[in-house]
């Protein structure tokens, strides 16, 4: 993997960039949809592939349980199982480790764990998930680090730093001595919690070690949205400008651009897939419920802009109907609809970001989706 910055925005951080892997070139800033277990949730591969996203992300922890490793490394990795052969990246496990099982424990070489699914027990390692997604494949790997919940106190988030540092270290080791860097980049995440001296100093002993990207981590986890941008902002501070930045689990657009400003590459978020699925659609103009009653008899599309086949073919009207009698074609719809807003967007931000006009595309996006939660 290769990582090159293509343009600077002269007034904040805000770049675009390139990384170059070996399945093909992902241009950043990039919005990557979340396929959990090797499928964007109501969308059929030929959807996914019309698409046409730099890339995906998958969840190691999900595939490990389901369909395993024996049945990925069988089908040749996940991209031969799935036939989607754009560059995937996966997450190590250890969010949902931490966040989905129903027991826990932190040990010093990993973390064991029950499955959220039939209660059997498990144990992931900073090497073991390697090993997962070199089964899986991922074009982009990460390292298994300890995920905090908010609030949490200083000691608890200052031991999880250090454990994701010692597992960081660990993890970079095992990688170097056994896997192709040019094929399976590893990125490291950055803990902390709400503590800017924990951050800065997670921050720097991650990067004593040189790996290709670097993701913050244990944010967009119920903290106040004033707190998430400052330690997202102070965070950011502290990571190398040569190479790619990764926020992971964050999907609005407002907290999107915000992040861009602060020299973000790399998001990737259920979000935009999931509130479709509820009715919430993302358009040129702000946020759209298809639920409300003045989409009864609107026959106009979700987005007078957008030029997606949901828009060319559907209106609103018949789209609130389909939602409301619960037909399974509503989520397929608005999700292809929502994903499809989320690559303009991201369109849109770098073309600004190249023309010089980020600024400007800021104060545009933020006057549509500056307010509320999402
Ligand atoms: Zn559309």
């Amino acid at each position: 993997m290769q990582f090159r910055v293509i343009a600077n925005d002269s007034a904040t951080a805000a770049r675009t960039g390139e990384i170059v892997t070996s399945r093909g070139t992902v241009r950043t800033p990039v919005f990557m949809p979340v396929g959990t277990r090797g499928s964007i949730r109501a969308l059929a591969g030929r959807d996914v592939e019309e698409l046409n996203f730099d890339m995906i992300l998958s969840n190691t922890y999900h595939l490990y349980l389901r369909p395993g490793v024996e049945v990925l490394k069988k089908a040749g990795g996940l991209h031969s199982f799935m036939n989607y052969h754009r560059p995937i990246l996966t997450d190590s496990g250890g969010f949902q480790v931490f966040s989905l099982s129903d027991l826990c424990r932190v040990k010093p070489d990993g973390v064991e764990f029950r499955s959220h699914i039939d209660g059997s027990l498990h144990f992931f390692s900073p090497e073991s998930v390697l090993d997962v997604q070199r089964a899986i494949g991922s074009d982009i790997m990460m390292v298994l680090d300890q995920c905090t919940e908010y609030p949490i106190d200083k000691a608890e988030a200052r031991k999880a730093v250090d454990r994701t540092v010692e597992w960081a270290k660990a993890s970079h080791r095992y990688w170097s001595d056994n896997f192709d860097p040019d094929r399976q980049a590893l990125f490291a995440i950055v803990q902390g919690s709400v503590f800017t001296d924990l951050r800065q100093e997670c921050a720097e002993r991650l990067l004593e070690l040189p790996f290709p990207g670097y993701a913050v981590g244990g944010l967009s986890v119920g903290e106040p949205k004033d707190l998430y941008r400052e330690i997202t902002g102070f965070t950011l501070s502290h990571l190398p400008a040569d190479r790619p930045r990764y926020m992971m689990g964050v999907g609005s657009p407002m907290e999107i651009l915000f992040a861009i400003r602060h020299g973000i590459d790399m998001f990737d978020s259920v979000m935009p897939t999931r509130i479709a699925r509820n009715g919430t659609i993302f358009t040129s103009a702000g946020r759209l419920s298809i639920k409300s009653a003045a989409c009864e008899s609107d026959l106009s599309p979700l987005d007078e802009a957008c030029d997606c086949y949901v828009c060319r073919t559907y209106s609103r009207a018949y789209l609130r109907h389909l939602f409301r009698v619960g037909e399974i074609s509503a989520l397929i719809y608005n999700t292809y609809h929502n994903l499809y807003f989320m690559n303009s967007f991201m369109n849109d931000i770098r073309q600004s970001i190249e023309r010089g006009a980020f600024d400007s595309a800021y104060r545009k996006w933020e006057a549509l989706y500056g307010n509320g939660d999402i």
